[in-house]
């Protein structure tokens, strides 16, 4: 992908900053929130949805086309550029007729290539900057044919988006972040700009700092926060809306641990991490399947009279798992203890199956 960079673009290598509300819903509400984000110098970019698709229809879906106005009056009342979400050709007419500076694919828009497709014929001959959310699912190579699709036609001031991924289970945060699939992204293409974007990761203020935080230390190049001048009179997103004031405050905290440095330790430290996490997740599953067999053993055994405990089996066994774990170089005291701890659980296990009456 031919890339230009944020240095190139933006004239700066400091963190790039995108903020303003989930959707506009009056001329008040977004001018004063933009007066408010123009006093806080990191934000270059002020964003806001004008078309607000939701999840099922009636609830607001955004103010459409006459929200442009208003963003043509806050570019020229605070010098911010301004950005809003395209998600078919015809928004992106009526973006750039109205001198829209940036325009942003969403994360429900970069699934579908047939509408990437049409938003690319309706962008070809601009050279407008374009940024691109990851798609709800974690694939990388649908995130990247996105931004491939956009370079075909022109575009080179790409920015990658991440704003995390639908998860079937509940989980702390409204969409995992899974940040191994932005550092696949990164290693493929070290010169694409990513920014970060806790608000729909996080889904609530209180976490949107540390998601922040994790993004800086991973090199990130930015952030595209949700704020708003009423956060909780918010017609959408509103658990996620911050105030200008505490977009503010939050930058602050930031701390820019190698700044955009060359040096990857934060970066490979990372990726040993999740290798960690992966292994683990693989241990307590393995550890899992054996403690069902155990159940079944234990049930076989109540069911046939047989005692938990067979000593001679247990001492075999003992010495066998010792004798592979020394040859594999553990240290013996510290495997003598585990196989102690699960033995131990076996049995514990095997004896709540003896005592169910039900069994
Ligand atoms: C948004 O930025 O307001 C938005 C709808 O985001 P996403 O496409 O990431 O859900
Ligand atoms: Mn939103």
């Amino acid at each position: 992908m031919e890339i230009t960079t944020l240095q190139e673009w933006l004239g700066t290598d400091k963190p790039l900053i995108v903020s303003g509300p989930c959707s506009a819903e009056s001329y008040e509400q977004v001018m004063q929130t933009a007066i408010a984000l123009r006093k806080i110098p990191e934000v270059r970019i002020f964003r806001s949805g004008v078309w607000k698709p939701r999840t099922r229809p009636k609830g607001f879906e955004g103010v459409g086309s006459e929200a442009l106005l208003w963003l043509k009056d806050v570019k020229k009342e605070t010098g911010l550029l301004t950005a809003v979400e395209v998600a078919c050709a015809q928004h992106v007419e009526e973006a750039l007729n109205s001198g829209i500076d940036v325009v942003w694919l969403g994360a429900r828009t970069v699934v579908n290539p047939f509408l990437v497709n049409d938003i690319c014929n309706a962008l070809k001959g601009t050279d407008i900057p374009v940024l691109v959310k990851n798609p709800l699912h974690p694939d990388v190579n649908l995130w990247i044919g996105a931004m491939e699709r956009l370079n075909d036609v022109g575009i080179t001031k790409i920015v990658a988006v991440h704003r995390g991924f639908f998860y079937y289970k509940n989980t702390e945060y409204r969409n995992q972040p899974m940040w191994e699939v932005v550092i696949e992204l990164k290693r493929q293409f070290p010169n694409l700009p990513i920014i970060n974007d806790p608000s729909h990761i996080g889904g609530k203020r209180s976490v949107l700092l540390q998601i922040a935080q994790k993004a800086f230390d991973l090199e990130l190049s930015g952030l595209m926060v949700e704020t708003h001048i009423n956060p909780d009179e918010a017609l959408t997103d509103s658990q996620q809306q911050i105030t200008p004031e505490q977009l503010a405050d939050m930058l602050s905290k930031i701390v820019y641990r190698k700044g955009f440095s060359e040096d990857k330790t934060d970066n490979k430290m990372e990726l040993l991490r999740q290798e960690i996490d992966k292994l683990d997740a693989e241990l307590l599953d393995i550890l899992n399947k054996r403690f069902n067999i155990i159940k079944e053993i234990g049930v076989y055994k109540k069911n046939n009279n047989i005692t938990i405990l067979q000593i001679e089996r247990w001492r075999e066994m003992f010495k066998n798992r010792l004798d592979i774990a020394q040859n594999m170089g553990y240290d013996s005291a510290f495997i003598k203890s585990l196989i102690n701890i699960i033995h131990e659980e076996s049995i514990r296990l095997q004896e709540d199956i003896f005592n169910d009456e039900d069994i």
